[in-house]
C-alpha cells in the first residue's frame, strides 16, 4: 500500500521529496502562496552532488537555461588576477556538472518533477494558498490557514528556515534555533552586457564558454568579512553580491520581521564598498535593484523528527551561503528519503526510517554547515578548536555525492581529484 504523505512547502526541499517520493507513494504538497515563476529571483550554484541525482531521476539541463560552472577566479579588489582554478565536476569527478541557474527556473522544473506524466507515480497533488498553521506531529495532522486539515501517515516540514512544522517538531518556538550574524549581503543581477564596457571583466563576458564564480576579498586579506562575489546565473545574466558587516541594518530585520530589505540605495553600497574595492567591482551593484539579505542559519537540533512529523532542508538545517550549498543538502534530503521509503509499505516502518534518515543525513550536514561558517568567518567557538577544512576535503567529501544507497553502503565515488 503506499503511504499518504503529506509535504509542507513547495520549495527546492518540497517539490524534490514529492518528486522522489511519488514513485511509489501518494503525495500532496501544501504551500503558502503562489507558485510563480516570473520572477526574477536569485541565482543558485546547483554542485554535482545535487545535480547527478536530479539529472538521474530526469531533470532536464535544457529547461533550467543554465550555464555549466568551468572556473572559479579569486581575484584583488583592483580585479588583479591572484589565482584562476578548473571548477569543472565533470573533469574532476568523471561525473556530473554542476550548474548555475535562477532559482525559479529550478523550482519550475521540480514541479514539473513532481506532477509531470513523464515520472513514474501519480502525480504529485500540488495544492496552493495553503498556509500551514498547525501540525500535531503524534496524530500526522496538519491544519491551514483557511481551516482546511489533511491528515498523512507522513508529514514532511519543507517549509524553510521560519517552519511552522519545527516548532510542532521540537515542541518550541522556533525563534530559539535560529542564529543571525553580524554579517549581511548586498546583491543585485546585471547581464553579461553590462561587462562589455569594462575589458577587467572580459573572464566573465561569455558564460557559454567559461562560466563560474569570481570571488575578491578586501585587501586586508581573506579572513575579513568584506568581500564581493560575482557568479552567472543563465547564459545572459550574472548576480554580484557583496559581503559585508552588519552595522544599521538589525533594527530594521528586526522590526519588520523580514531577511530582505528591498532596494536600499546603491549610494550606501558604494559608500561600503569604495573604500576598499575598485570603481569596476563597485559599479557592478549599479546596474538594478540592490536588496540586502541578513545572514542566518539553524543551530543543530536535538532530533528532525516527532512522531509522524519530520523537518527535511532548511527547515531542518538552514546553512549560511558562503559554501554554496543550501539547495544542495536539501535536495539529497529529497533523494534519501525517496530511497529510504521506496520498499516501505506500512506505516509502521516509518518510525525506524525517520531514524535511519537523520543518522544518514546530519554529520553531513553539519560537516557543511562547518565549512561554511569558516569560510564566512563566523565560527562558533567550538568550530575554532577544530582544524580548517581544506577546499580540497571539502571537495572530496560534498562534491563526490552519489546518493543515499552509496553513502549506506559506505561507497563514495573515488576521488579522483586533480590538482587545480
Ligand atoms: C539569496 C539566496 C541565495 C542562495 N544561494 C544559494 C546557492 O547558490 N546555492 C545553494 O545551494 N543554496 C543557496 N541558497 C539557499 C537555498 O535557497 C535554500 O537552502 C533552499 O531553497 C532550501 O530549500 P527548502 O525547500 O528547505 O526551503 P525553500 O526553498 O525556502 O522553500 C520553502 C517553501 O515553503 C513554503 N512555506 C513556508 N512556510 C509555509 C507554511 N507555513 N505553509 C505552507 N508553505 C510554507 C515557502 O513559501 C516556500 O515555497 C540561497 C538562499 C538565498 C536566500
Amino acid at each position: 500500500m503506499p503511504l499518504k504523505i503529506i509535504i509542507c512547502g513547495a520549495g527546492i526541499g518540497g517539490l524534490s521529496a514529492a518528486g522522489f517520493l511519488r514513485a511509489k507513494h501518494d503525495v500532496t504538497v501544501l504551500e503558502r502562496g503562489e507558485l510563480d515563476f516570473t520572477v526574477n529571483d536569485y541565482g543558485l550554484s546547483v554542485v554535482s552532488n545535487s545535480f547527478n541525482l536530479l539529472e538521474r531521476a530526469g531533470i532536464k539541463t535544457e529547461n533550467l537555461d543554465t550555464v555549466v560552472m568551468t572556473h572559479v577566479w579569486q581575484r584583488g579588489p583592483n580585479n588583479e588576477e591572484l589565482k584562476t582554478m578548473h571548477f569543472d565536476t565533470r573533469a574532476r569527478f568523471g561525473g556530473a556538472p554542476s550548474v548555475l541557474v535562477k532559482r525559479a527556473l529550478l523550482q519550475k522544473e521540480l514541479l514539473r518533477f513532481a506532477t509531470g506524466p513523464e515520472f513514474s507515480g501519480a502525480p504529485a497533488n500540488i495544492i496552493q494558498n495553503a498556509k500551514v498553521t498547525r501540525v500535531d506531529p503524534a496524530a500526522g495532522k496538519v491544519w491551514t490557514e483557511d481551516g482546511r486539515d489533511f491528515e498523512g501517515d507522513l508529514i514532511i516540514g519543507a517549509d524553510g528556515i521560519h517552519s511552522v512544522v519545527r516548532s510542532a517538531v521540537l515542541g518550541e518556538d522556533i525563534t530559539a534555533s535560529i542564529r543571525t550574524y553580524n554579517t549581511l549581503t548586498f546583491m543585485a543581477q546585471l547581464s553579461v552586457e553590462d561587462l562589455k564596457s569594462d575589458p577587467g571583466f572580459a573572464y566573465l563576458a561569455d558564460p557559454t564558454t567559461q562560466a563560474g564564480l569570481c570571488s575578491a576579498h578586501a585587501n586586508s586579506g581573506p579572513r575579513v568579512n568584506k568581500r564581493i562575489l560575482t557568479y552567472h546565473t543563465s547564459p545572459r545574466g550574472l548576480q554580484v553580491v557583496g559581503y559585508t558587516s552588519e552595522n544599521e541594518f538589525s533594527e530594521i530585520f528586526d522590526s519588520a520581521k523580514t531577511a530582505i530589505i528591498r532596494d536600499v540605495p546603491v549610494s550606501r553600497v558604494v559608500e561600503d564598498f569604495a573604500p576598499e574595492f575598485a570603481e569596476g567591482f563597485v559599479n557592478l551593484f549599479r546596474h538594478s535593484q540592490v536588496d540586502a539579505w541578513r545572514i542566518r542559519d539553524v543551530a543543530p537540533l536535538s532530533t528532525w523528527f516527532s512522531g509522524k512529523a519530520l523537518l527535511i532542508g532548511d527547515a531542518a538545517h538552514a546553512v549560511t551561503p558562503h559554501a554554496g550549498q543550501g539547495c544542495n543538502v536539501t535536495i539529497e534530503d529529497a533523494e534519501a528519503l525517496g530511497y529510504l521509503l521506496k520498499d516501505v509499505e506500512s506505516p509502521d516502518a516509518i518510525p525506524e526510517v525517520l531514524q535511519r534518515f537523520m543518522a544518514l543525513r546530519k554529520d553531513r550536514v553539519a560537516f557543511v554547515t562547518r565549512r561554511s561558517h569558516e569560510l564566512g568567518n563566523i565560527q562558533t567557538e567550538e568550530e575554532k578548536t577544530k582544524e580548517l577544512i581544506t577546499p580540497e576535503q571539502f571537495a572530496r567529501t560534498i562534491y563526490t555525492y552519489q546518493g543515499a544507497e552509496k553513502a549506506l553502503s559506505g561507497q563514495q565515488m573515488p576521488p579522483a581529484v586533480r590538482p587545480t
